[in-house]
Parts: structure tokens; sequence; C-alpha cells
């Protein structure tokens, strides 16, 4: 079966957010899902339920996406999978065993979309697919990655693949605190990392190799004219090549560019393990799920401090806007964006919402010294190359 064809210079890097609610969604806010738009490809990474509908109402072409990460198979980032997979792959409701259905015959010359996710992603889907006796009439793959308490070979399930199922899905064995290059071409390489949360939880480093750099045609022209070099060679020296001309002079092409690196991580009360894989992140993306915020939020406890309200997110798993603020100093991100926010803190564009997202992203900010951004579902925006 064929996989992802060799990807073009991405033109442009898009995220756009299309859940962003933790345990509960709203009428503001969907359960987690994000896309990551590369040129026209797509990847999402995590897939909430209603996820589809999200889609539908963003600009992010479903039809588009080649990969799914998840981060962790709770409900609110999983939910939406098996749904999207149906109409994504083509499938709908098949016949018991033994009907003739077309769509047992899956196109194995599509290439398989790729999911990637922790163990009993595999399962969930498998049983999930199964149970609800979907067919497939293009293929998938799943990825697990590992950890290194997780037994190397089973499946938690006794299920047998169905026939959309390709064979060649990796268990990724977690090496020395990491997962490198889990998915790699000549643009983009993928890495991932443990985070702690209250279940098995991965974090992921999109990473872009370098890219050519900005050229001065000024400084080149003169020369080819005088030596007669067809102007041709200027895509050579955009890709950073050198030449040399008919009377031995040689260009160089201006020297690559550090790519982009966006991180994404999924639930943490804690993401240290990922740390050194951030170093330097071009964007980072951290859950805020809980935040004090006495004389803004009308739900405030009186007893409840900044102290009390930390510790009851991190027993939980989570994190507060303070704690998201000092891991993104720590790593050194170049922006942050915070997600994952409970029901209490609405997404939507009443004068109440902006006081209490203005509030969040200040509390954030106040750790990481730079302007922080909440995020609100169809949030969209371009990483650029930073000129550093
Ligand atoms: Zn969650
Ligand atoms: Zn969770």
């Amino acid at each position: 079966m064929s996989t992802t064809a060799s990807r073009a210079q991405i033109t442009s890097l898009n995220v756009t957010f299309l859940g962003t609610a933790s345990a509960q969604p709203s009428s503001t806010r969907n359960h987690s899902a994000l896309a990551l738009r590369l040129g026209s490809d797509v990847w999402l990474f995590d897939c909430g339920e209603a996820t589809q509908h999200q889609l539908q109402k963003s600009s992010v072409k479903m039809g588009k996406i080649e990969k799914i990460f998840i981060t962790h198979t709770h409900g609110d980032h999983i939910f939406g999978i098996i749904p999207l997979m149906a109409s994504l792959l083509n499938g709908a409701g098949g016949m018991t065993e033994g009907g003739d259905d077309p769509r047992l015959n899956v196109d194995t010359e599509t290439a398989a979309l790729e999911i990637y996710g922790p163990l009993g992603t595999r399962a969930y889907i498998r049983n999930g697919l199964y149970y609800t006796h979907t067919r497939l009439g293009l293929s998938y793959v799943v990825h697990e990655l590992r950890f290194s308490t997780d037994p190397a070979t089973e499946d938690y399930t006794a299920l047998a693949p169905q026939n959309a199922e390709c064979s060649f899905g990796r268990n990724i064995v977690e090496m020395g605190g990491s997962w490198q290059d889990i998915y790699k071409d000549k643009i983009v390489a993928v890495s991932a990392a443990p985070i702690h949360h209250s279940v098995p939880c991965i974090g992921y480093v999109v990473t872009e190799a370098p890219v050519p750099g900005k050229i001065d045609p000024a400084k080149y022209v003169p020369e080819l004219r005088r030596t007669k070099t067809p102007m041709s060679v200027m895509s050579r020296l955009q890709q950073g090549e050198s030449i040399t001309l008919g009377d031995g002079t040689v260009l160089h092409g201006p020297p690559r560019r550090i790519g982009r690196k966006i991180v994404i991580l999924g639930d943490t009360y804690d993401p240290s393990p990922i740390a050194s894989l951030a170093e330097g992140a071009d964007l980072l993306i951290h859950e805020a799920t809980n935040a004090h915020l006495p004389g803004i939020d009308p739900n405030t406890k009186d007893v409840d401090t900044y102290e009390s309200v930390e510790e009851r997110a991190k027993s939980r798993g989570h994190s507060t806007p303070q704690m998201a603020g000092t891991f993104a100093k720590r790593v050194g991100a170049r922006k942050l964006i915070l997600n994952h926010f409970s029901s209490r803190y609405p997404g939507d564009d009443s004068d109440e919402s902006k006081v209490i997202m203005g509030a969040i992203a200040q509390l954030a900010a106040s750790e990481y010294g730079r302007e922080v951004v909440c995020a609100r579902d169809l949030m969209s925006l371009d990483v650029g190359i930073s000129e550093k």
C-alpha cells in the first residue's frame, strides 16, 4: 500500500483551533481538535466529538486530512475519530457477515490515512468500527507510541484487523524518554515525548527542515548578465547552492534559515519530559484548564486561593495559566497560545468572555513575560519563519 507522497516546500503553516473545551463542551467551545495546515495538506491533532461539524464551519478541507495525531485516549480528545473516519474514508453502515458489500474491496491505491496515538488508539478504532458495522472504502493505519511501561506487542483487543486497516502499523517504542522522528520527510519531521497527565499522554513537536534564505537579486543579476549565465540558475541559488560562472567566479546562494517549530501539547500538569524537544518553539500550544480569577470570575469560591486552584488543577492532571506561562518561558517559546478551558470560561464575543479570557491570558503572561493568546474555536493563525 502506498504511503504519503513526497511533500512540496511548505508555502504557509497555519494552525486552526477546532475545539478548545476541556471536559464538557459548551455552545461556544467544542471538544479538543486542532488542524495544522502545511500548505494544502492537513494534519489533525486530537479529534473530539463533533470535530466534523467544526471542520465544516472552518476553511480547513476535510478531504485533505492525511494524518491524525492523538495526544491521549480520554474521550474529549478521541470520541470524534470514528465518525470522521467514516466520512473521510468513504465508509457507511455495512451488512452482517457474508453480505455482498462492494466496500469490502478497499481501495489500496490511495494513500492510507495515518493515525498516531498511545496504546489503545488502535483497539478503540478497530472496535468502534467493528461494533458499528462501519465498512471503510479507503484504508488507514495506526502507529502507536508505546511508553516504556507499555507492553511492546499486544493491541488491547482480541479483534482481528478488518480489511481497511493496513498491516504496517508500527509500535514505536519510547527511547531515552521520547519518540524521535515518528514521521519524517524532506520538508517536515514529527517527534514526541510523554507529558504528565492523569493517563498516558503525548506532546507532539513538528519541525520544519531548514528553509531557503532570502535572496537579493541585486547581488546576483549583474554577475549573471556579465558572464551571460542563464537567469534560470537563480532558482538554484535560491536553494542555497553555489554556482561557478564561466569566468571562474563562484556565487553562493543565501544560507538556509532555521525552519519553524510547533509544539502541541495534550492535557498536562507537567510537560517537563518534552522540554528539550520543545526548546525554541515558534509556537507552543499549552492547556490552561483552571484559573483563579477573584473579582472577575463570579464562580470563584471565597475559600479558594491561587494555591488551592493550582493544587486542584494538578490533582486532575491539568494546568493553570501561570503553569503554562512558566513552561513557555522555560523553553524559550516565541509565542504561547492557551487552550482546553473549563466550561466556566466561554469563548464567545461577549464583554464578559473578553474580560475573563483577557485575565487568563494576563496570568500566563505574568510568568511568560510576553503577550499570550487564549484560543477560541475556529481561531486561525499563520506561523511565520522567524529571522533569528
Ligand atoms: Zn481533555
Ligand atoms: Zn485528558
